[in-house]
């Protein structure tokens, strides 16, 4: 079913909880740079909406910042969250950042960017894909699922980001790898995790929601909640793809989507309601 067609139910969606203000670098927090974020999530139908920048870029989250750009903004709710990876490199600095700020922090999301490379995100456009030519595809993929299990296992996560992002540049598994996928949805719900439908994977070269219609199916049986997600690196993609999210969720029967308030999961019926 192609995502573009009408639908005769859909939602009207309010929250963004994956976005980058800072982008690929340190741009530290500012009334400039963010208050466009919450001027484009207006513009949306955006009410509530997680910052969420990079772990390797924490030396540019103010939270002070985050108070006055919440008291110029008292329509938005606006978070304050971090992506914590598994980056060889920075993240024992990111997981040091994310305890000792803890209470500050509304969100923090978990994700796995690192295969065997310790120099290169693994979702990389186009770069990224050399690190799967000439391997066993199943065998990244099982690799894949054990580092996110790893950082299921953090304790500092609320919910993991992209779940099935090994699949970005269009490998797919050759051998049924239900089970290990299987496996990792059931130590998400252990965890009491949520995991987030991502309309990203939509701008990548797989050309599909992150996660995969399977997985989906196999969340909703376990009862795992999902938030909702654009990953967006800047102001503009905000909510894109918000309309064809909608009708996936409709067509899925996803009733609900969660946000979170430090850290506490608040989990809100989703209303029938115009495309945006
Ligand atoms: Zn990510
Ligand atoms: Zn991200």
């Amino acid at each position: 079913m192609s995502g573009n067609q009408p639908s005769a139910v859909s939602y009207r969606l309010f929250s963004d909880y994956h976005t980058h203000p800072q982008g690929h670098r340190v741009q530290p927090y500012t009334l400039a740079l963010l208050q466009p974020w919450a001027d484009s999530a207006r513009v949306r139908g955006l009410a509530d909406i997680a910052f969420t920048d990079h772990d390797r870029y924490h030396k540019g989250i103010d939270f002070d910042e985050l108070d006055r750009l919440r008291e110029k903004n008292p329509d938005l709710r606006i978070r304050a969250g971090i992506e914590l990876d598994n980056d060889p490199v920075h993240s024992a600095a990111g997981r040091e950042w994310i305890e000792k700020h803890w209470d500050r922090l509304d969100f923090v999301l978990g994700s796995v960017h690192f295969l065997d490379r310790a120099d290169q995100m693994f979702d990389s456009v186009p770069n990224g894909a050399a690190q799967f030519e000439g391997r066993d595809v199943d065998t990244i993929y099982l690799d894949y699922f054990r580092r996110v299990r790893d950082i299921a296992a953090s304790g500092i996560v609320d919910c993991l980001a992209h779940i099935d992002l090994v699949k970005i540049h269009g490998h797919r598994p050759r051998a049924e790898i239900g089970s290990i996928v299987n496996e990792t949805l059931d130590f998400v719900r252990t965890r009491n995790l949520a995991i987030e439908l991502s309309t990203a994977g939509w701008r990548k070269p797989v050309n599909e929601l992150y996660p995969s219609d399977r997985i989906i199916e196999l969340s909703i049986e376990k009862g795992i909640p999902f938030t909702i997600a654009s990953d967006a690196h800047s102001h503009a993609q905000l909510a894109e793809n918000f309309p064809r999210l909608a009708q996936k969720m409709a067509t899925f029967g996803v009733r609900n989507v969660c946000t979170f308030e430090k850290h506490q999961r608040v989990v809100h019926p989703v209303c029938p309601g115009p495309l945006l």
